[in-house]
């Protein structure tokens, strides 16, 4: 039997198209296939065209993963699996997939998710959808089976994959956090974690975007409570409130529909990125939030809403809409440019309940939306937010519960990355020994 080898294919030289391949004895298994959504604005403006998005174009941009990399891995490769539902992990799915004669599996959620995006893009893909149960396992042949095991971040159903080999466990951990009080769903399962552990973990991929942190994230319920007491206590409560989330979010956005009852105002949803994901949360069963709230997803029905709103009396409602991004076409962005009927007045207020990701054009777009609603009066709160992503100190309990014998950190680039490697000298793992910096592309054998 030859040893377990991994591909490091995409996410390990940015923040985006997150993608691991891992082969053991031959037959292959996919761990994500994510996209990098500011390759392709970049590229937009760059060229000042919107031609259509084909595997080859979005590779050569880097907005996709090259598999290339993994060429004579591809037609042995037995499962492609979604740890989560977020662009950087399942964008690239709907246009690399069809290379893989292989199944797509994920959490009934995250699978609702994949499949509105393909058909809202009208792309049909030949392979075989399967639906696993968070904490079932998925038999991808004779030699790997993939535990789904559950764990919370900032949307629903995320899971660590964990790989079952008759050489030992490979287990993908990206995107997650130790959160033992989760607005929805279920604390992480710690025992298994560590059971897991007894069981030999030859190789822990670990997401390391947030290592350098000296902290534990704090929990979903911390952000509730935050939102609690700007909606609850300090808003006024005879002027508008718009507030921004990730439109994937569900967690965020069932809090703000709770606090919006409690003040007896209105909660309206304005997107279609929010549609979307309300929609796979309600078919996958997970919570109801569109008999709560009213969700409008087409531009000419948000502006009559908006119309509406004006008419009698923002005070009546709370619009949860993106734009927290600075993002120029959202729709806060649109309203902040009085290009909707909705008008801003002094007192109103603006909560952002996101992380501004500190990247160009982000950076400079959200401080231009700021400027212009404190020239109109409006009262900004920032960072009314926690992060859905482990810090330092999740990290290191990780690693004492899962107890790996290599330590590949992921989901970013050497700098971000770097602490992670850090922290695993401080634990007495030893660089290219049993710690591995790796970039996009490489591959590293596990003995
Ligand atoms: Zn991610
Ligand atoms: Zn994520």
């Amino acid at each position: 039997m030859k040893p377990i080898e991994i591909c490091t294919v995409g996410g390990y030289n940015e923040v985006g198209r997150n993608m691991t391949a891992i082969n053991v004895d031959g037959e292959s298994v996919i761990c994500d296939i994510g996209f990098n959504v500011q390759k392709v604005v970049e590229y937009q403006e760059e060229c000042k065209t919107q031609e259509a998005y084909t595997k080859e174009l979005l590779m050569s941009i880097d907005a996709v993963p090259n598999i290339n990399k993994i060429k004579s891995w591809i037609p042995n490769t037995k499962a492609i699996l979604a740890s989560h539902c977020h662009l950087d992990h399942i964008g690239g799915i709907q246009y690399l997939a069809r290379d893989f004669k292989a199944p797509i599996v994920s959490t009934p959620f995250t699978m609702s998710v994949i499949d509105n995006q393909m058909r809202s893009d009208a792309i049909k893909l030949p392979n075989k959808q399967v639906r696993i149960k968070p904490n079932d396992t998925f038999e991808a042949s004779k030699n790997i089976k993939i535990e789904f095991i559950d764990i919370p971040h900032s949307t629903l159903q995320t899971s660590l994959l964990a790989m079952h080999t008759p050489q030992g466990i490979i287990l993908y951990a990206t995107d997650w956090k130790f959160d033992n009080t989760p607005v929805i769903g279920k604390k992480p399962d710690y025992k298994r974690l560590k059971e897991l552990g007894s069981l030999g973990v030859k190789a822990l991929v670990i997401d390391s975007l947030y290592s350098k942190e000296d902290i534990k994230t704090p929990s979903e319920s911390i952000a509730r409570d935050l939102l609690k007491d700007v909606l609850l206590e300090t808003a006024n409560q005879d002027s508008a409130i718009v507030t921004s989330c990730f439109a994937s979010h569900i967690a965020r956005l069932k809090s703000i529909i709770e606090f919006g009852n409690k003040i007896n105002r209105k909660v309206i949803i304005l997107g279609r990125s929010f549609g979307k994901y309300i929609e796979a949360a309600e078919q996958a069963n997970l919570t109801k939030l569109s008999d709560q709230a009213e969700i409008l997803t087409y531009r000419s029905a948000i502006n009559r809403k908006l119309v509406e709103i004006n008419k009698k009396g923002p005070e009546n409602y709370i619009i949860v809409c993106t734009g927290g991004q600075g993002e120029t076409n959202s729709v806060l962005s649109r309203m902040v440019r009085g290009e909707t009927k909705f008008k801003f007045y002094s007192g109103d207020q603006v909560i952002f309940s996101n992380r501004l990701i500190p990247v160009e054009p982000n950076l400079t777009n959200r401080a231009g939306m700021e400027t212009q609603l404190k020239d109109l009066g409006v009262r900004i709160f920032k960072d009314v937010h926690v992060s859905g992503h482990c810090a330092k100190e999740d990290i290191r309990e990780m690693i004492q519960l899962t107890n790996p014998e290599n330590i590949i950190p992921c989901h970013g680039f050497d700098k971000l990355m770097q602490p992670a490697c850090n922290l695993g000298i401080e634990m007495g793992y030893k660089m290219d020994r049993d710690l591995h910096l790796m970039r996009n592309g490489e591959k590293i054998i596990i003995e």
